[in-house]
């Protein structure tokens, strides 16, 4: 018996036929998709994507002991454990300290992705939490700042390196009370620079019931709270688009996630998943980085939302005030006419 499809499908909705490459968007509507061909549109992409490769940037944060590290496991174990079958699985995961970024070259069916975890120590473990999430703050704007001193160089390259935190999954403690405060301060601040998706650590310890009423419950608090994370309506392109996140907002999220390095036999399969007295839950893996290239459409959703509106609002800000730096310093010093945007590299 396994839950896993349940377990699994939650964390990424059902694909949807889309075209992850914005191509003009006035040109296409959703009734002709289907006269010019969907299959045809995903085969560009897919081409388009074997070309250029796709980058994606997730940084993970929470308690300590919610599963970060592990989940970071199971997503490149999964997909390494394809190809290479073997690993090390006595290898303990150690206590994170800092925060590190680690990328791994997946590639499937000739696409190639990269993925980077960006890891972070267990938030709010200090006596004194206050402003704790400032060093992941700091970290998410470097990474803009980064990104913003190649777009402002005259000599500027023509693919520029793109570090920035495309989405910052958020781990809450799966205890069906309230929120901590703690969650909620960090969520409010960083909800502004990222596209924040909560997820529910640990999920295999909660039954579907205690699941659900807990998502409630997360979701109520957050809304009270004016929080806003995945799917934003920056996301509401369409009223198609609506329809289908306002089922995400009102009823999936937050997520649930699940994070193992054990193997298990499943429907004589090998599959990483967690025991539980219900049978065995397969960890989130594959479905959260999607199939490419059909699942690929949230992931550029998610770098084009971090383009146009988180790396858009730090630019602006930047641009305007220069950060506060005196005349001559800072990026204003080396600029004379405004910089017009790069569109979203990965959309090119
Ligand atoms: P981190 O501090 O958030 O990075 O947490 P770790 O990844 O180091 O995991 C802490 C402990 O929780 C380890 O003993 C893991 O085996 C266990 N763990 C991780 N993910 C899960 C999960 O999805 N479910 C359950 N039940 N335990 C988990
Ligand atoms: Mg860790």
């Amino acid at each position: 018996e396994t839950r896993s499809d349940a377990a699994m499908s939650e964390l990424v909705p059902e694909p949807r036929p889309k075209p992850a490459v914005p191509m003009k968007p006035v040109s296409i509507n959703s009734n002709l998709l289907g006269y010019v061909g969907i299959d045809t549109i995903i085969e560009q992409m897919r081409k388009k994507t074997m070309k250029t490769g796709f980058d994606f940037n997730i940084m993970v944060v929470g308690q300590s002991g919610l599963g970060k590290s592990t989940l970071v496991n199971t997503l490149f174990k999964s997909q390494v454990s394809r190809k290479a079958a073997s690993w090390n699985r006595e290898e303990k995961i150690p206590k994170t300290v800092e925060i590190k970024a680690i990328g791994h070259v997946i590639e499937e069916g000739g696409v190639k992705m990269k993925l980077t975890v960006i890891d972070t120590p267990g938030f709010g473990d200090q006596i004194n939490n206050e402003n704790c999430w400032e060093p992941i703050e700091k970290y998410i704007n470097e990474q803009y700042e980064k990104f913003l001193k190649e777009e402002v160089n005259i000599a500027r390259k023509k693919r520029i390196p793109d570090t920035r935190v495309h989405c910052c999954l958020y781990f809450i403690s799966p205890t069906g009370h309230s929120l901590r405060p703690l969650d909620l301060e960090f969520m409010k601040h960083l909800s502004k620079v990222v596209n924040i998706i909560p997820v529910i650590a640990k999920a295999d310890t909660m039954t579907l019931e205690e699941k659900s009423e807990f998502k409630q419950r997360v979701r109520k608090e957050l809304e009270v709270n004016g929080i806003e994370f995945y799917p934003q309506k920056e996301f509401d392109e369409d009223l198609e688009d609506k329809t289908e996140n306002d089922k995400i907002r009102q009823e999936s999220m937050p997520f649930a996630v699940v994070g193992s390095d054990k193997e298990y036999q499943v429907n004589g399969k090998r599959v990483l998943g967690r025991k539980t007295p219900w049978g065995i839950i397969e960890g989130n893996s594959t479905h959260f980085l999607g199939e490419l290239p059909a699942d690929q459409t949230h992931l550029q959703d998610l770098k084009e939302v971090t383009h146009n509106i988180h790396y858009e609002t730090y630019r602006a800000k930047r641009l305007n005030d220069n950060g506060g730096l005196p005349p001559g310093e800072g990026l204003l010093g080396t600029v004379l006419p405004p910089v017009p945007a790069t569109p979203c590299p990965s959309a090119e």
